[in-house]
């Protein structure tokens, strides 16, 4: 009886403890058995269990010293941007969460042993007419993800996904088993850290959204593969992938072990693309392929998203600039529409400024206070604070002209020599537009803050 008793608890610690998902970790692909790290996760949630000591340390974001050389080593990336929370009052998001039915049934299915039903008709059922209505227009560029979001119950990520990989034929031509792409589509979306006031799984959803409304760019559906459209539709979406909301030069000066891992190179892109190679061999979504393609589709997946290190920016610049000038792009070459997707993915992942007003203020607050976040930590544990981080010297109409004016401008004006059509004519009149509207801001940002104000935008929007 009392072994039986024994065994129920063990088993039930199992079940919580595997079910429990911790944020992807990355692993050297050079070791091939290191692919399930990821469970290395669950080794800390038992020692959370039995360390008073732990779980306290953890609760207010920072892990105890592991892998040990500084102090704020142990950042907790999932709590880094978390809320106090006051006992009872449970924030709505989190409630939506934790009924969030497919959620729990798909993602700790499989390592809870729990055997396969059918979950196809989940999604179909679930969905809302007007998440319907508006996937109908998924194409727009004013498509609004915010409420999109929303009307899915944050599942944006995985709902737009599906239907894109379902509207370009890819479930269907890749012989993608239905079950493991939505459990693949589920554990990418949990993979990001909705804590994040931007770099969460809603920034990953309007990147893919973005990257769809390139791919229909003429020049690109008429020369692109479905291996392409694949792969870019897969990089957008993961892109990103367990995004620590905080940047490289932070992990580097706190010694941070991705920093180490990566040895101080393109550390955040690398994690997001090993995460995602984790995510696919963990789902087995290519395992029915030939080996040598599913090596590639990795390889490949990885070369679009470590392009998205924005530090590398002016690199590929002059790479797409020469393009240009010497007009030998040939999108029949296979080379040529790699490059091309990674110009395509950086476009969509920096798109933010040029999307209507209404939705880019929205996006232009969230990185800012994803940015003034990472300074208030930098503060407190007296750490050189990085730039744009400060928001005692740095307003958003001041952080977000000058990216505009020295990233987004330089690679938008690219692309429409590039691409020149419509969709790019509306991207470079919003930039414009939107430029205008900060710099309109900005003295009133300024006399605000001598008033004592806080740094919220004033309300009412600028219409553009
Ligand atoms: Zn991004």
């Amino acid at each position: 009886m009392g072994i039986a008793l024994i065994w129920s608890v063990i088993a039930f610690l199992i079940r919580w403890i595997f079910s429990k998902r911790r944020g992807a970790i990355s692993y050297d692909s050079s070791d091939q058995t290191a692919l399930y790290i990821r469970m290395l996760g669950a080794c800390v949630i038992f020692k959370q269990l039995f360390s008073r000591d732990v779980r306290v340390r953890s609760q207010v974001g920072f892990e105890p010293e592991r892998r040990g050389s500084h102090p704020y080593l142990g950042v907790d990336f999932r709590t880094l941007h978390s809320r106090a929370e006051s006992a009872g009052s449970i924030p709505a998001r989190r409630i939506r969460r934790l009924f969030s039915f497919q959620r729990h049934l798909l993602s700790s299915r499989l390592l809870r042993g729990v055997p396969h039903q059918n979950p196809l008709h989940i999604l179909d059922e679930d969905y809302c007419g007007q998440a319907r209505c508006m996937l109908e227009k998924v194409g727009s560029w004013n498509f609004d993800i915010f409420f999109f979001d929303r009307l899915t119950n944050g599942n944006s990520l995985i709902y737009l996904t599906l239907y894109l990989l379902n509207h370009y034929g890819l479930i269907e031509l890749f012989q993608l088993d239905m079950v493991k792409v939505r459990r693949f589509l589920v554990l990418v979306q949990e993979d990001y850290h909705n804590h994040n006031p931007y770099h969460n799984s809603v920034h990953a959803a309007d990147v893919t959204q973005a990257m769809h409304c390139y791919l229909k760019e003429p020049k690109l559906a008429k020369s692109l593969t479905s291996c392409d459209i694949l792969l870019g539709l897969l990089a957008a979406a993961t892109h990103d992938l367990d995004h620590p909301g905080v940047n490289q030069p932070f992990l580097i000066k706190t010694n941070h072990y991705l920093a180490s891992l990566y040895r101080n190179t393109s550390v955040l892109e690398n994690h997001h693309w090993r995460s995602a190679v984790g995510l696919l061999r963990e789902t087995e979504l290519f395992s029915h392929l030939p080996a040598e393609d599913s090596v590639n589709m990795e390889r490949q997946l990885g070369s679009l998203i470590l392009a998205t290190d924005i530090s590398r920016q002016n690199e590929y610049l002059a790479r797409f600039r020469t393009h240009l000038d010497q007009e030998e792009l040939c999108l029949g070459n296979a080379s040529h529409r790699h490059f091309i997707l990674q110009m395509a993915l950086k476009c969509a992942d920096i798109c933010n400024p040029c999307r209507p007003w209404e939705l880019s203020k929205q996006w232009s607050e969230k990185v800012t206070e994803e940015f003034f976040h990472q300074g208030d930590i930098e503060k407190k544990h007296k750490l050189e604070v990085s730039p744009l981080c400060d928001s005692s010297t740095n307003s958003i109409a001041d952080v977000q002209i000058g990216f505009m004016t020295y990233v987004v401008e330089p690679l938008f004006a690219e692309w429409a020599r590039f691409s020149d059509t419509r969709l790019s004519q509306t991207m470079l009149g919003h930039l414009c537009l939107n430029k205008a509207s900060w710099k309109a801001l900005q003295p009133e940002e300024a006399e605000f803050e001598q008033d004592g104000g806080s740094r919220a935008l004033p309300q009412g929007s600028v219409e553009s």
